[in-house]
């Protein structure tokens, strides 16, 4: 299947997101797909903003989904406007928007009218109690439930008449009662039965149109050609294309991705979030929730059912008061976690996509050139998390010292802003040298920097350390601290070279191991053994600090 343009049709592909939450991983990869296939084709590329649940969609999730996007290096060509990056995405060159289902409602009404006129739609006036209770009698008799079609025996005069009275109602649209056959660039061809199709809903007795519909008319309406879904949505098609038909609509270009599973054959949900607190939880024993988390009876109850599920803002503060990470989920949970966005984007390509010839790492001008519908497979895709932490790190190794401080930078004024106003300029491009090597990720490299946010009267001495680095031998760790507390104060340069120099020259003349002078050095600045580099820990501190942490340590003594 190709995805060619022409002169008469360009290629128009879209991502429609319902705004009920955060961008999950695996709409970020429907978006990219959509995205590179419409880049390569030199096509368009618009975002339509599937809102017309108006009881869970809400703008602040439309805000965050677009700064996923625009996150991930997504651009839309069409849509709402959005600023990234001194950028200006959106807009409506075509003059086909607006891009907000809930302000698309009179396009559903004219063209529900022309199905009503047609006769290919109808009025159903049952409320859901008879509804559910024709579902429960079909279940009892162990009969597949399908709407019977009652409303067709009230006469189509008296149906108008009570739908204009104002009588709730629904608008059903009346399947063919030939087979509706699905062509999937990537599964095939599918062919439906009549009795395995159902007069669906089309406009709600709320006058809101269904997913169904909207979606119908608005491939239509926005010229697009083709669509790139998950497979969850497999099932919807062939009302799609039986609508189509209806309406004397083209019928799109459908591809159906495979779905994502965790590596257990899970789904991957928010429901991970809350097995892996939950888990901690028991782990350490927590048996009150930590204050302001969650109250004490929501708690409870979560902790005894493994099904239930916390509001993601509790579980999240949860997980703070424990100290635990929680698996992610939604882009901004690989954001905060400090994944770059170009891994993220390389790595969830390969679910259901490779572009052959063992290539694993790309990027996305690649990825548009490449992609195609007739390399992805049918085959549900694993999320192998140590292969995206592998290829993140990657990626930290291979990149410039200037280029690691500045997205680390970048990474830190969202996530840790802490971290740059305490280390400028120079400091923290010799910071970020310093906890580099052992950082998988940007948060990985937030972490072994913390200990410069740490008051020097907060500090707390790990026990061990401080007997094996400096009570041994008869304080032999003091000693070496004490002169070189003097060594370091006389220093007319702070800088790491000659923090380095100064180092090696103590240890070389009382001829004592690096460690044996390095060790001390890092339980007065962190509390324990452990610290990066301890030139570029000293010199990122700066000599007031590395003085004042040397002499509390040594106050300490008992
Ligand atoms: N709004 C739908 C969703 O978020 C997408 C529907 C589609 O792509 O056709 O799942």
């Amino acid at each position: 299947m190709s995805t060619d343009a022409t002169p008469s049709r360009p290629v128009v592909t879209r991502f429609a997101p319902s705004p009920t939450g955060r961008l999950h991983i695996g709409g970020a990869r429907t978006a990219l797909f959509n995205w590179a296939l419409a880049r390569g084709a030199g096509g368009l590329f618009l975002l339509r903003v599937e809102d017309t649940d108006q009881a869970r969609s809400s703008d602040a999730s439309t805000r965050q989904i677009l700064d996923s996007l625009s996150w991930l290096g997504i651009d839309w060509d069409e849509g709402p406007a959005f600023q990234a990056d001194g950028r200006s995405l959106g807009g409506d060159a075509r003059g086909v928007g607006p891009f907000h289902q809930s302000e698309r409602l009179h396009l559903y009404k004219a063209a529900c009218d022309r199905l009503l006129e047609s006769g290919r739609a109808y009025y159903a006036f049952e409320t859901s109690e008879e509804l559910d209770a024709k579902r429960k009698e079909a279940m009892a008799a162990k009969r597949q439930y399908r709407y019977d079609r009652a409303a067709l025996d009230i006469p189509e005069a008296e149906r108008a008449r009570r739908a204009a009275s104002g009588e709730p109602h629904v608008v059903r649209f009346r399947m063919p009662d030939e087979p509706v056959v699905v062509r999937d660039a990537i599964r095939g061809e599918v062919t439906l039965q009549p009795e395995d199709l159902e007069d669906f809903v089309i406009v709600k007795a709320d006058g809101f149109p269904t997913y169904h519909f909207a979606v119908v008319v608005d491939d239509e309406g926005m010229g697009v050609t083709h669509v790139v879904r998950g497979q969850e949505h497999l099932s919807n098609t062939p009302k799609h294309v039986a609508l189509q038909a209806a309406m004397g609509y083209s019928t799109p270009t459908y591809a159906h991705l495979p779905l994502i599973f965790n590596q257990d054959g899970s789904k991957m949900s928010k429901r991970d979030k809350d097995k892996v607190a939950r888990e901690a939880c028991k782990a350490k024993g927590v048996q009150t929730p930590p204050l302001g988390a969650v109250g004490e009876a929501d708690f409870q109850a979560w902790i005894a059912d493994s099904k239930s599920q916390l509001p993601l803002d509790a579980l999240e503060d949860l997980a703070r008061s424990l100290e635990v990470d929680l698996p992610e989920i939604d882009v901004t949970d690989f954001r905060e976690a400090g994944y770059l966005p170009e891994v993220v984007c390389n790595y969830i390509a390969l679910l259901g996509w490779s572009p052959g010839d063992d290539v694993e790492k790309f990027d996305q001008a690649f990825l548009c050139e490449r992609l195609s519908l007739d390399r992805i497979g049918k085959t549900n895709a694993k999320f192998d998390r140590n292969k995206l932490l592998a290829f993140n790190n990657d990626a930290i190794t291979e990149m410039s010292p200037e280029t690691f401080a500045a997205r680390w930078r970048h990474w830190c004024e969202r996530h840790m802003p802490e971290i740059p106003d305490r280390v400028a300029g120079e400091a923290f491009v010799t910071l970020a040298e310093a906890v580099r090597p052992r950082s998988k990720t940007l948060r990985d490299a937030g972490r072994a920097a913390s200990f410069v946010l740490t008051p020097t009267d907060a500090i707390h001495y790990d026990e061990g350390a401080v007997t094996k680095w400096l009570a041994k031998n008869d304080g032999e760790g003091y000693g070496a601290l004490e002169a070189m507390r003097d060594r370091l104060d006389a220093l007319a340069s702070f800088d790491q070279a000659s923090i380095h120099a100064c180092i090696e020259a103590f240890a070389q003349e009382k001829e004592l191991g690096m460690g044996k002078v390095a060790q001390p050095l890092r339980v007065a600045m962190t509390g324990s053994a452990v610290s990066p580099p301890i030139d570029a820990t000293l010199a990122v501190l700066g000599k007031d600090v590395v003085i004042a942490r040397i002499k509390r340590l040594l106050a300490s003594r008992a």
